[in-house]
């Protein structure tokens, strides 16, 4: 079942997203060649428990992962893109490194991811990561009113395409609100016009992830870590949105970024 939000109720999400985005920029600037991925799980548990908020990913259980997750982070480094455990790994020059949380605080969750190159970036790799952004802001302005799911997805695979990537179907945005993951299911490429239409008051976790070569996965024997099966980078970006009368809405906007959905400004400023 679709529970579509009230105003007041999305607004609540948004307290919850604001959380998540200054804590995605904060462990943004942690993340630095030396720091362990440890630290940068430590810090968030730390912030998290500060700010009286729950993490939605510990002791979360689903069917694939080898019994509950036990950290607030999900850390892929480089061929590792979706669910990586943090462990002790000190990062280094020129990693590229993707951060996704999401956190409940008084009931509603909201759900973010970034990637980030650590130290001296490459131009494949920023490339990537420019991708699942300019793939994000595509899917969430097509998270409107009078819309169909498929034109999110249809956006999404676009930009991929565009760009030389493929898509991978098996993992992708979600509907979000009470829990982290709700209907419907938010597929990284699709037909446009169809699917369900987008109403007001449906909030979805839309989320581009890429690989640079490949669109197959492989776990690791943690059941946790998903990496490209070819060991080629991956990158991945995601924004917890509300469909509005007045457009896409993002909730997890990041400081400094104001409304806007990506972090490309961030990847400038770590350029120059
Ligand atoms: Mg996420
Ligand atoms: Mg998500």
């Amino acid at each position: 079942m679709i529970e579509l939000k009230s105003a007041e109720e999305i607004d609540r999400m948004a307290v919850a997203g604001q959380f998540v985005g200054e804590l995605l920029t904060e462990l943004r600037e942690v993340a630095a060649v030396g720091v362990n991925l440890m630290d940068l799980e430590h810090h968030a548990r730390r912030r998290i428990k500060e700010r009286g908020a729950e993490s939605c990913y510990w002791d979360y259980t689903p069917s694939f992962g080898r019994g509950p997750f036990r950290n607030v982070l999900c850390l892929s480094v480089n061929d590792a893109v979706l669910h990586g455990l943090p462990h002790h790994y000190a990062l280094r020059d020129g990693d590229l490194l993707s951060i996704d949380m999401a956190v409940g605080i008084d009931g509603w969750v909201a759900d973010s991811a970034l990637s980030v190159i650590i130290g001296t970036p490459t131009p494949d790799d920023l490339k990537l990561i420019e991708a699942t952004e300019v793939a994000l802001e595509a899917g969430i302005d097509a998270a409107r009113p009078g819309n169909q799911l498929g034109d999110i997805s249809a956006a999404i695979g676009g930009v991929a395409r565009r760009y030389g990537y493929r898509v991978n179907g098996e993992f992708g945005g979600h509907g979000i609100g009470r829990t982290m993951h709700e209907a419907p299911h938010v597929p990284n490429d699709g037909r446009a016009g169809r699917g369900m239409k987008l109403k007001p008051g449906l909030t979805v976790a839309i989320e581009p992830w890429f690989c640079r070569s490949t669109d197959k996965i492989k776990f690791d024997d943690d059941g946790w870590t998903i990496r490209s099966a070819d060991g080629s980078r991956t990158a991945h970006s995601e924004h917890t949105v509300a469909i509005t009368d007045a457009g896409p809405r993002v909730l997890t906007s990041r400081p400094g970024h104001g409304t806007r959905p990506g972090n490309r400004s961030g990847q400038a400023a770590a350029r120059s």
